[in-house]
């Protein structure tokens, strides 16, 4: 047994159209992922029990125990295959910590693929997607990458077609926010607009079809014009700070910015690669380029 490294992207949501709050507390979505081309690395050697180890940007809030992402997944898989969940595994983070990009999901579907190369366990595609299904909602669509529609709690996936490569530049924010916060805001501006925040009274969300359009033509100005996230009123109302970022990125050049799913890392769509090279600039360290759509989980070595 030699240790298996699996190189996993970052999302961002080119849309988010959330529902009312269900009975059960969560919320039907309509959202559209594009994977992004930065990536966090989790290599699963072998060990005798379970052992997680982490480097790199924000490390600092990513827990090394049972309730990281990637231990979650091994886990499942191992009590699934009736094997013991022996793996030591590291992760190598890129993708900003807590921002909104999935990176912990990305995570577990980047173990899940290592772990079931290093044990053998053979899992069926079906079957990992069954495992990222029950692990969160992101989980689904950091395995499959490139593009898709996720509705439902938004991992029932329908892969999309994109025609061409969209540049982004993503500003990371030094203080993370709590999803569940996000939705819990999401729910308190709906009822203080006096629009209520049950299923009965939000339309059910749905993918726009100028915004599939323009993914399918690969055109990013059509893009730029379609970005919508149902959570960013909310984003905008705990942390107003990212109001500042918005306007500062689209006086600087992008086409457009929007808050990336629950925040707080903010994503600018620029025209190309020297646009994104520029906004980088502009906003220094906390800034980064990457461009879409990128692969999901991928084995290295
Ligand atoms: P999403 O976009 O799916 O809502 P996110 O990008 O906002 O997620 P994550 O980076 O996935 O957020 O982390 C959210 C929290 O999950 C972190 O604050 C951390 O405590 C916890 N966590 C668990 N496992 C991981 C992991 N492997 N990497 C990062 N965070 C993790």
């Amino acid at each position: 047994m030699t240790a298996v490294t699996v190189r996993v992207p970052a999302k961002v949501n080119v849309q988010l159209a959330v529902g009312g709050r269900r009975e059960d507390g969560f919320h039907d979505l309509a959202n559209v992922f594009l994977a992004v081309g930065l990536f966090d690395e989790v290599t699963a050697a072998p060990a005798r029990g379970l052992r997680i180890t982490a480097e790199g940007r924000g490390v600092d809030a990513v827990p090394l125990d049972e309730s990281n992402l990637a231990a979650k997944a091994a886990l499942a898989l191992a009590r699934r295959h009736g094997v013991a969940p022996d793996a030591h595994l590291h992760i190598a983070k890129d993708i900003p910590v807590a921002g909104g990009m999935a990176g912990g999901s990305a995570d577990a579907a980047g173990a899940l693929v290592a772990c079931d190369a290093l044990w053998g366990t053979g899992a069926s595609r079906e079957e990992m997607l069954e495992i990222c299904a029950e692990l969160g909602s992101d989980v689904p669509f950091s395995l499959v990458g490139g593009a898709a529609l996720g509705v439902g709690r938004g991992d029932v996936l329908t892969p999309l077609e994109v025609g061409g490569e969209f540049h982004w530049v993503f500003v990371a924010s030094d203080e993370g926010l709590s999803t569940p916060a996000v939705y819990r805001e999401c729910d308190r501006l709906r009822r203080a607009a006096g629009g209520g925040d049950s299923a009965a009274d939000v339309p059910a969300p749905a993918a726009a079809p100028a915004l599939l359009a323009a993914l399918r033509a690969g055109d990013p100005e059509e893009l730029a014009g379609a970005l919508a996230n149902d959570l960013q009123a909310a984003a905008l109302s705990l942390r107003p700070d990212l109001a500042e970022t918005l306007g500062a990125g689209v006086a600087a050049g992008a086409l457009a910015g929007i808050v990336s799913g629950s925040g707080p890392t903010v994503a600018f769509l620029v025209s190309d690669e020297d646009a994104a090279d520029k906004l980088v600039l502009t906003f220094g360290p906390a800034a980064r380029a990457a461009s879409s759509p990128a692969p999901g989980a991928t084995r290295l070595r």
